[in-house]
């Protein structure tokens, strides 16, 4: 789906995004001070999220990805959740951060969230760039949000639209009503 101009806005500006991301990065240096940290980004919404958010992290950090993706049509997901890519590295004993872009029903996020607890971590946090609280269909565990967003659908900043290709837009979009 590729949107004309004036049928799209900026939900959330990239400074807005670069606020957010540093006073998070703030936070969780403080949380992982003088330890190791391995950074889970759930591929592929949350690569740039993730590649901004380590880079203003003052501690220890390794990176392993994990890619999920739910089946379902463009927009709606079926809850059935497939695994695309694993990390090649044992979590165990480890200090996990799962990094992902958004949680809409939950049910991807839950998945990966007992995958990893079945790994037997040392710790386990979760932070994600949005959500959208209000479609929630499962609980989660969020220990960071940065931004809440309505019920609408949005790109940019990593994520995708419908067979767009708009993952590298700096800021967040979403679609007028
Ligand atoms: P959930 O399993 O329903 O929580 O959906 C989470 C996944 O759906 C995210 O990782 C995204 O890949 C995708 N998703 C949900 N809402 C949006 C959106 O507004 N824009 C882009 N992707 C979305």
């Amino acid at each position: 789906m590729n949107f004309k101009d004036d049928e799209i806005k900026v939900l959330i500006s990239r400074d807005e995004i670069a606020e957010k991301v540093a006073e998070a990065a703030r936070e969780l240096s403080e949380i992982y001070k003088g330890k190791n940290v391995v950074v889970v980004p759930l591929l592929r919404g949350a690569f740039i999220f993730a590649s901004d958010l380590v880079r203003v992290m003052n501690t220890d950090v390794q990176v392993e990805f994990i890619g999920a993706s739910s089946y379902g049509d463009a927009t709606v997901t079926s809850g059935e959740v497939r695994l695309t890519q694993d990390t090649a590295l044992p979590l165990s004993g480890r200090n996990v951060l799962i990094v992902e872009d958004i949680v809409d029903t939950g049910l991807t996020l839950a998945y990966i969230q007992r995958l990893i607890l079945s790994r037997k971590p040392a710790s386990r946090r979760t932070i994600v760039l949005l959500d959208k609280k209000i479609k929630r269909q499962v609980d989660v565990q969020l220990d960071n949000i940065l931004f809440e967003i309505p019920d609408m659908f949005v790109f940019g900043y990593g994520l995708d639209s419908p067979g767009g290709y708009n993952r590298n837009l700096p800021d967040i979009m979403a679609v007028k009503n």
